[in-house]
């Protein structure tokens, strides 16, 4: 069972190309030293090193381990993965979806214990819908990359990352949407450092005046302004053209070029910076994606079943148990969490659903499932989507249903191989020519923190060590017991 849950850490390959990528990016690559961690001297912080982690949203691994298959050009993950380091694939958290996962890639811990369970904050049916998503930073419960890398002194910077609004960023122009508008750059600005954006876009964003785009010039201004020790960059067309038309589709391979662009626009701007030697760059992802036909109601079943009521509009007006959907996966909640009457109840509806033949629920989480998997501590249970599946929160009309544009989604459990998400390591830091099969999202963290000369003192992952050059992780953290929170 455990094994479902937590792949055993893979011996890595070491594959011998370094020649080939010393000219790539005509970044230097020094023969590597092999001592040992140990012999290395602590230093507070590196505060002449620079970490630039990229999350390419919804980026699948095969568009840089398999780019030539896709007739796919993506020349700059090519070159970072041939001339740095990379995972043929990520073990992601649950529910594999935005906000959880990000906030895992700055912490190293699971959502249930950096507070940060879902992308939007769970409402009951009774109550106004707001459709807020955890934006706020007040929500986080854990140390952060930028709380380590202030507290060290070092200058840290955040465009587009998630639950950012109110960090202790020294430049962030945070992620922010109104759920009630479509596109509205008003509360980004609201909560943006004062003048960033105006400084970094002056009359305009130019010819690409897309979100990313935007990103892409105001990280590019910050960079060669500012020169952030950390820098967090978040990129997200790519995600939303794999929920309309699928992964690996026409139009994402379009909308993956573009965001290869940005990269090397980022890359270039670090030469202008004068910083390109000393920078090591991150390129991420949050979750993966798996092909989607149809959704599945899961409230809807719960109104059938009386543990939802609603008026003759149609209007919730009591209720017991709420479906709380995200994509592939659906947490449902009790109003009363000690109700066993309504708890058994929902048991059996859904056991049920997940025994029927090529039925929309693949499996049923229990509560020692998600506590293992550091999951939504307020679930009764959780439903994971069978091939095809994602969940949806209509509380009326048809229990499945097949909407159009909707072909790509994630949510599911991270051990689903097609949910893995990415990790290239490119830069002074990385272990030029290494590659593993499968890498932990939760070792990320603390990997770009030892190259800042940086530890977590509560993170349940540790340094990557098979893809970062040795000598690099802090003594505090190499000493650190490998066995600390690793359930292996
Ligand atoms: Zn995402």
């Amino acid at each position: 069972m455990k094994k479902l849950f937590y792949a055993p850490r893979i011996l890595f390959a070491f594959v011998c190309i370094s020649l080939l990528a010393s000219s790539l990016f005509g970044q230097s690559t020094a023969p590597q030293s092999t001592a040992p961690e140990q012999s290395v001297q602590p230093a507070p912080a590196r505060s002449d090193t620079h970490v630039i982690m990229i999350s390419i949203d919804g980026l699948v691994p095969d568009y840089y381990t398999e780019p030539a298959r896709l007739g796919l050009k993506v020349p700059n993950l090519v070159k970072m993965k041939l001339g740095g380091a990379f995972a043929i694939g990520v073990e992601g958290i649950y529910p594999s979806v935005t906000y959880p996962a990000h906030t895992t890639l700055v912490t190293g811990v699971r959502p249930a214990v950096h507070g940060i369970i879902q992308n939007r904050i769970f409402e009951a049916p009774t109550e106004t819908q707001t459709r807020e998503w955890y934006w706020f930073t007040k929500d986080l419960k854990s140390e952060t990359l930028w709380t380590l890398a202030k507290k060290s002194g070092l200058v840290t910077a955040g465009v587009g990352w998630p639950v950012t609004v109110g960090a202790e960023l020294d430049y962030n122009v945070p992620e922010i949407a109104d759920p009630k508008e479509r596109s509205s750059p008003k509360r980004t600005i609201q909560h943006s450092t004062p003048g960033l954006i105006t400084d970094a876009l002056g009359l305009g964003a130019g010819s690409d005046n897309t979100t990313d785009g935007r990103r892409a010039k105001i990280s590019e201004f910050i960079i060669e302004k500012y020169r952030p020790n950390l820098m967090l960059i978040h990129f997200i067309a790519l995600d939303g053209v794999h929920h309309e038309k699928g992964p690996r589709t026409p139009e994402a391979i379009e909308m993956a070029e573009r965001m290869d662009a940005y990269i090397g626009r980022i890359v270039e701007a670090t030469r202008r910076a004068g910083i390109f030697e000393k920078t090591t760059f991150f390129i991420v992802s949050d979750h993966g994606f798996a092909e989607v036909k149809k959704r599945f109601e899961p409230n809807v079943l719960l109104v059938k079943e009386k543990l939802i009521t609603l008026d003759p509009n149609g209007k919730p007006v009591d209720w017991k148990a709420a479906a709380w959907p995200a994509g592939g996966s659906c947490a449902i909640v009790l109003r009363d969490p000690a109700d066993k009457a309504t708890a058994a109840k929902v048991r059996s509806i859904f056991n049920d659903v997940a025994s029927r033949n090529n039925g929309p629920v693949n499996r049923v989480l229990e509560r020692k499932d998600l506590d293992r998997l550091g999951s939504i501590p307020n679930a009764l249970l959780m439903l994971d989507a069978a091939p095809g599946y994602a969940f949806g929160d209509a509380l009326t009309g048809d229990e499945v249903t097949e909407p159009k544009d909707y072909r790509g989604t994630h949510g599911h459990l991270p051990t689903r191989a097609e949910l893995r998400s990415s990790l290239i390591i490119f830069g002074p830091g990385a272990r030029v020519g290494a590659q593993m099969p499968l890498a932990r999202m939760i070792d990320i963290a603390p990997t770009a923190a030892a190259l800042l000369g940086l530890s977590f003192s509560d993170a349940e992952g540790q340094s990557i060590r098979e893809l970062i050059k040795p000598g690099l992780i802090p003594k505090a953290q190499a000493s650190k017991k490998k066995s600390k929170g690793a359930k292996e």
